[in-house]
């Protein structure tokens, strides 16, 4: 016990040390004061309870013999230690976050059975009774044996938070680096250095303001939606398409409608990234429900706008297309927000929405070339290939994690993140051991073309991000002409 609680307390060192040296990563305006006080009552804790444990145990160990003498010596602790186990549960109520409701328990054990700490003897075996117990939750953290469902195994591993609380930690001095996030926070192997991990609202909102492994991703998509706040209030009402060939004010309304939505879209992926490495997984699950909504409404607009002129002459069947597409914008959101769609099995509904809202785009343009002619639609349509193009290029960044698959400046994992990966690794008794890696680096860590910078500019998502803010304007301007071309 001693020496696993003593390890705990040379990590915490180790994390002061390190952060002393990181002092650049933060700025110190940016930790709210709660956050600071329970940090320190936090360490407090900790170091109070290692010293007494460690006390305890090599007091223990000593001869029956001698124990007479020793115990009058350390009765007087025990209403510290009491209080200290007090301390640890009121801390440990007031985060339930932390998943550690077994330790609370077993200090509720302690206080209910040892209320009587005047015969020494007694106080003895409650103090081996509580070590063991804790040895015991430290090594297994109450995880269901490997023989269990491995069902019930993989929620109770994932209920462990292994390194929430040293994640915690580390983030009041500087950044954490891939290996240091609990396991449901890791999702791209290849960024290694960087990441956040904010304690409140606050801390996730500040963090715009200083560099991390999100800070690209968040200003390009803020940049992008004030670019099309400057498009909508000036660029639109002052351009040809606007004064020349007057479109109607439904016109004007689907040009809106789009603009609205790809600023919700790109305010949406801000706040999402602002918040991807919020401390709270259920917190952190609702965020990312924001970026999947922003991504439905951008794609149900746009489907909505190309419907609008290529059926401008067929007003019923336009106001149907329109209307089914909102429903399934409707459906898309509401799918987005449901817990049940973020289940595997969902998986297949998932697809099936995001085919049938493309099914649509299709059919109106079908239907164009039915009621027109295939010439007059290849036209009217052209100009959307740029933005096409656009998303398409960035899609193959977003699903390859290229440029950062080829850093060589880290040894980059070979397993993926995933469920299978935990089991097969607990099986194998590994588990602990792989999540308290640390990035290893490589003869070439130094150099440039290692992409030892890649975490913090030009990954995959950033280009990602880029090419969303193109294929978006790419939109923008093939409407422009498109309302040209419908009109002349
Ligand atoms: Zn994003």
């Amino acid at each position: 016990m001693a020496s696993t609680t003593g390890s705990t307390i040379l990590d915490t060192q180790n994390i002061n040390n390190e952060g002393k040296s990181h002092k650049r990563n933060i700025s110190k305006s940016s930790i709210d004061m709660d956050i600071d006080k329970f940090e320190l009552m936090e360490n407090l804790i900790l170091s109070k309870i290692d010293s007494l444990l460690t006390n305890f145990e090599n007091k223990l160990s000593m001869e029956v013999g001698e124990t007479a003498a020793i115990i009058k010596s350390y009765t007087p602790t025990y209403t510290s230690i009491v209080n200290t186990l007090k301390s640890v549960k009121s801390y440990l109520n007031k985060n339930h976050q932390y998943n550690l409701h077994p330790l609370s328990q077993i200090i509720d054990e302690f206080e209910y059975h040892d209320n009587d700490h005047t015969e020494p003897s007694k106080f003895i075996k409650s103090i081996q009774l509580l070590n063991a117990q804790l040895t015991d939750f430290e090594k297994h953290h109450n995880l269901p044996s490997l023989a269990t469902h491995p069902n019930e195994r993989l929620i109770a591993l994932k209920d462990t938070l292994y390194n929430y609380d040293s994640a915690m930690t580390i983030s009041n001095f500087r950044h954490l680096n891939f290996f240091e996030l609990p396991f449901q926070w890791r999702e791209n192997k290849f960024i290694i250095y960087g990441y956040r991990f904010a304690k409140s609202h606050v801390s996730a909102i500040t963090s715009l303001f200083y560099w991390h492994n999100e800070t690209v991703n968040i200003w390009t998509h803020l940049l992008g939606a004030c670019y099309l706040l400057y498009l909508g209030l000036f660029d639109y009402p002052n351009s040809n398409t606007y004064q020349i060939y007057g479109p109607s004010k439904n016109d004007h309304l689907i040009m809106y409608l789009f603009i609205t939505s790809a600023i919700i879209c790109l305010m949406f992926s801000v706040i999402w990234h602002s918040y991807t490495n919020i401390g709270y997984l259920n917190i952190r699950s609702k965020f990312a429900c924001f970026d999947y909504s922003g991504i439905t409404i951008l794609i149900t607009s746009s489907i909505i706008t190309t419907e609008h002129i290529s059926l401008k002459d067929y007003p019923n069947m336009r106001l149907m297309f329109v209307i089914c597409s909102i429903i399934a914008g409707l459906v898309g959101i509401g799918m987005a927000w449901h817990p049940y769609f973020d289940k595997p099995e969902s998986r297949i509904i998932r697809i099936l929405f995001f085919v049938s809202l493309a099914g649509l785009g299709v059919i109106s343009f079908l239907c164009s070339c039915f009621v027109h002619n295939i010439s007059y639609c290849l036209n009217l349509f052209s100009p959307l290939l740029f933005s096409f193009g656009w998303y398409l290029s960035g899609v193959v960044f977003y699903g390859s994690f290229f440029p950062e698959c080829i850093r060589s400046d880290v040894e980059i994992d070979n397993f993926q993140i995933s469920d299978e990966t935990i089991m097969k690794l607990d099986k194998s008794n590994q588990l602990l051991t792989y999540l308290r890696k640390q990035p290893k680096h490589t003869c070439h860590s130094n150099k440039f073309s290692s992409l030892w910078w890649i975490d913090w500019i030009g990954n995959s998502h950033n280009l990602w991000h880029i090419f969303v803010i193109g294929g978006v304007l790419g939109h923008y301007h093939a409407l422009l002409e498109m309302f040209k071309r419908a009109y002349q």
